[in-house]
């Protein structure tokens, strides 16, 4: 058969990205061996698309050209034929097909703990997102559909099969529509540099990827336009350019969602990478100025009285943030025209995101706290009254916290959320090889505890 050892090749990389899957069984979390194992049979579904399409557009045609050759007397073979019309699109087929397989392996061995990795996907859920979401080791910061990673790259195939005419010849072939008999289930990759999986800075940065894939999902930007059109306001423009503007504004809106969301050191993270990977405004990134003095405007604003946490997290991050944006102000950067816009942008996404009732920062905090307070009182009663009770949920300030985790190395069952943001306000202590440990047992023991407390309401509930 012509192309036999490249369509061998491929029958192969399927043959591994089903092992892979079957192997997905020591993965232990449900649903992220869920989403990996429906990202790789997409990938082995890609494959496939490849298969037929060598079969379909190009050796069905080359078999054509290579009989015609016969009745003008040439004999030219049909190898012949691929090689003279078809060799760059062959060679490019081999680089795609071990891509494909690449993502796949990628994927399968993302480096980020699994606690975190479920906590990502615990997070997406909750803001009501169900599509598969795959993190994959790689040596950029994006986000793509699977859509875009498996079927763009293949758009050189396509071409071939949407010309009916052959090459040198009158003779027409009508090609089948390939992709349609293979249809991919929808999803995301998040990709991520592969030496940052066990730097907690890398977490924040994840969730500001989650808010990009929420946008093409739920399509924030423009409900966040109607908002605006709602008060009778435009979105404000710091890019003259309309398409240029609109990727800011959505650039803006991910990251002051994710301060919302993972608070306040998220602000942290974001000056970390500017400073480690600094970059000159794209047609997809305004300035780095503009988007540090987006999330400042979270530092600068949130109040919270029911713990010491978000102020102690707020002021170990908001001076070296001040610093950055007194330098951008200084150097010209970032002038008071937009300052305003910003601020004016900040506004009114804070009150939007408010009004969706999300977990926030903030509530997480609130939460926490009424928990704790409750848990002692429940506790309490249930003594009087002979029921079963758990120990109750001591409340911790900042200082408890960082001192428990990263002096005394105990994990503590309390939201990730929680722990991550003082982890990060401390991280001259962390050190990957005491406390990676410790954070992870700590969401382990967290999801104990919320799966426990849900037993204990049941069983108090019966008695
Ligand atoms: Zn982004």
């Amino acid at each position: 058969m012509p192309l036999e050892s490249v369509i061998g090749h491929i029958d192969d990389l399927v043959g591994q990205i089903n092992s892979l899957i079957s192997n997905l069984q020591t993965v232990p979390y449900p649903r992220v061996r869920n989403y990996l194992g429906i990202s790789g049979q997409n990938f082995a579904s890609g494959l496939r698309i490849v298969k037929e399409m060598l079969k379909e557009y190009i050796i069905k045609r080359a078999e054509i050209i290579a009989n015609l050759s016969k009745d003008q007397n040439q004999t030219l073979s049909v190898d012949d034929v691929i090689r003279s019309y078809w060799h760059q699109q062959v060679s490019n087929t081999y680089s795609i097909v071990e891509r494909f397989n690449n993502d796949t392996l990628m994927q399968a061995k993302a480096n980020i703990p699994f606690e975190i990795y479920h906590w990502l996907l615990d997070f997406f859920y909750n803001m009501g997102l169900d599509t598969p979401v795959v993190l994959q080791q790689s040596n950029q910061f994006i986000n793509q559909s699977f859509k875009r990673a498996i079927v763009e790259p293949l758009e050189y195939l396509i071409k071939i099969g949407e010309k009916p005419i052959i090459p040198g010849s009158l003779v027409q072939v009508k090609s089948p529509d390939i992709l349609k008999n293979y249809p991919l289930t929808s999803g995301y990759i998040i990709s991520y540099i592969s030496g940052e999986g066990t730097n907690p800075l890398l977490w924040p940065v994840l969730v500001h990827e989650a808010f990009h894939i929420m946008d093409k999902e739920i399509n924030f930007m423009s409900r966040i336009e109607k908002h605006f059109t709602s008060l009778d306001k435009k979105l404000p423009v710091l890019n003259k350019n309309p398409e240029v503007n609109s990727k800011w504004i959505e650039e803006i809106l991910a990251d002051v969602l994710a301060i919302h969301t993972f608070g306040p050191m998220y602000a942290y993270s974001l000056l970390d990478y500017f400073e480690r990977a600094p970059y000159v405004q794209t047609i997809d990134h305004p300035e780095m100025s503009i988007r540090l003095y987006s999330v400042y405007q979270y530092l600068d604003s949130t109040r919270s009285n029911y713990t010491d946490i978000l102020y102690r997290c707020v002021n170990s991050c908001k001076g070296k943030i001040i610093n950055k944006i007194d330098r951008y102000e200084k150097s010209g950067q970032l002038e008071e025209d937009e300052k305003q816009k910003i601020q004016e942008l900040y506004k009114e996404i804070s009150e939007w995101y408010e009004s969706l009732k999300p977990n926030s920062f903030t509530q997480t905090l609130k939460n926490y706290v009424l928990e704790s307070r409750r848990s002692v009182s429940e506790a309490e009663k249930a003594e009087s009254e002979k029921k079963f009770v758990l120990f109750p949920n001591l409340l911790f300030d900042f200082d408890e916290i960082r001192n428990l985790l990263l002096e005394d190395r105990i994990s503590l069952a309390i939201d990730p959320n929680i722990l991550l943001n003082v982890v990060l306000a401390n991280l001259e202590l962390y050190n990957r090889e005491r406390h990676l440990d410790v954070l992870v047992d700590s969401i382990k023991k967290w999801k104990v505890k919320q799966a426990w407390q849900l037993s204990i309401h049941e069983i108090n509930e019966r008695l």
